[in-house]
């Protein structure tokens, strides 16, 4: 696949593109990447006015705006560039301690604004802010729940399974997103069942897969296998996972082994056998493939045209953060792919920590923050009169 065409940048007006450059550029620089994000969270704990500059820059760059509305423009200059939505509300479980009612609303409008547009195609769930941590700290460690917990879990499960719901007869498919690997035992369980009920005859509720835990190739397995054995379709995104260094360093200060995979190799070799098992077993298995790394989409896609299944096969999909590797999305959708990007929105203090691992990501992924910078500049020495 050639990265050399940077003509998906015509969507762009020039002074964003110059921003965006900037951007790109100040990521690419390890201190301001490093020291930048631990500053901004700082600021925002101590309650500084730093959020109109947030708003200019990083939010710009990985959001979509402050609410549904904001989001509108975005949607439509993808779908011109012939890219579809994922529409993320990106509130993280701390900020919405007593917001759960809004937050189940919030939910079911984007799920009707997904039924209405043919161009988002799914919507996202974080189970995390509908339920304290808590309560999925301790169903993942198979704690027995007093009186009060069972209701307030069994309140949770059906507050989901009603999203669920509202999703399947709606037709809109659902990502359930993974956590951290503490709180993730809950967060399956109540996908797990979600499937069970709602993926008879199409999939609608997608679990994800983080392929840097070491243990998550052989759940994948289990679930295909579970999935034929009952007769439904596994909806799963796989991924390789977030929140690496938390995850480490909770469990270098618990002294318990890590989840992680003990090399970037090792995630690259279980995500790949992943994506390839997905594909293999396309019948029981819709997944999404959720990643920037050009050699596993090259994979997914050489393993789909082998088997002559159809790109557009209703069980494929592709799909890249927003604000990340358009190039890569371009480059899927010219080979005839569904592709979207994962587009958060929400108020700016809401999504902040979504925006410091975006910000930490890119620090670290120099390929391709080099890929898009030099894209960028491509356009830009283009458009000089
Ligand atoms: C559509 C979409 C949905 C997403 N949903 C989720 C979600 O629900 N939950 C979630 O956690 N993340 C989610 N992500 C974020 C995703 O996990 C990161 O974007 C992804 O890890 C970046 O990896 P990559 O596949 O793009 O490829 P690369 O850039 O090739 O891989 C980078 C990743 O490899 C892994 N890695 C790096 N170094 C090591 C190491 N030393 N040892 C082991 N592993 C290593 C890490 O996961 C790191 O992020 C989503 C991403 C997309 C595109």
């Amino acid at each position: 696949m050639d990265q050399k065409d940077q003509s998906y940048l015509s969507h762009y007006n020039t002074s964003d593109l110059r921003k965006k450059w900037w951007m790109f550029k100040a990521m690419s620089f390890p201190v301001l990447s490093t020291i930048g994000p631990a500053i901004l969270e700082k600021s925002i704990q101590l309650g500084l006015p730093v959020k109109s500059l947030v708003k200019s820059t990083l939010f710009e760059q990985f959001c979509g705006g402050e609410d549904l509305e904001e989001c509108l423009p975005v949607v439509t200059r993808l779908q011109k560039m012939g890219l579809h939505t994922v529409l993320d509300y990106g509130v993280e479980s701390d900020k919405v301690a007593d917001q759960k009612d809004a937050v189940v609303k919030e939910l079911k409008r984007v799920i009707d604004f997904t039924a209405k547009n043919s161009h988002v195609e799914f919507g996202v769930l974080k189970l995390s802010a509908l339920v304290d941590d808590k309560m999925l700290h301790a169903v993942t460690d198979q704690k027995k729940l007093n009186k009060p917990e069972q209701k307030a879990w069994d309140q949770f499960e059906e507050t989901a399974m009603d999203l669920f719901q509202y999703a399947h007869q709606k037709k809109v498919r659902v990502f359930v997103d993974a956590e951290q690997s503490w709180i993730q035992g809950a967060i399956d369980q109540i996908a797990e069942l979600g499937m069970r009920t709602f993926n008879k005859e199409r999939a609608i509720v997608y679990t994800t897969m983080q392929m840097y835990r070491h243990d998550r190739l052989e759940y994948l397995k289990k679930m295909i296998q579970e999935a034929k054995n009952l007769e439904y379709i596994l909806g799963v995104k796989i991924v390789r996972g977030a929140y690496l260094e938390g995850e480490r360093d909770r469990a270098f200060e618990r002294g318990y082994p890590s989840p992680i995979q003990k090399d970037k190799a090792s995630t690259d070799k279980d995500f790949d056998e992943g994506l390839l098992l997905c594909i293999e077993n396309i019948d029981f298995v819709a997944f999404c493939c959720g990643s920037h790394n050009q050699n596993s989409c090259e994979l997914a896609a050489t393993k789909i045209k082998e088997l002559k299944l159809d790109p557009k096969h209703s069980h494929i999909d592709f799909s890249q953060l927003y604000g990340m590797s358009d190039f890569l999305s371009i480059l899927l959708r010219d080979l005839g792919f569904r592709v979207s990007k994962y587009l958060p929105y929400g108020p700016v203090e809401f999504v902040v920590p979504y925006l410091i691992r975006r910000a930490r990501e890119n620090s670290s992924v120099t390929d391709q923050t080099q890929a898009e910078l030099e894209a960028i500049k491509l356009e830009l020495n283009r458009r000089k009169p």
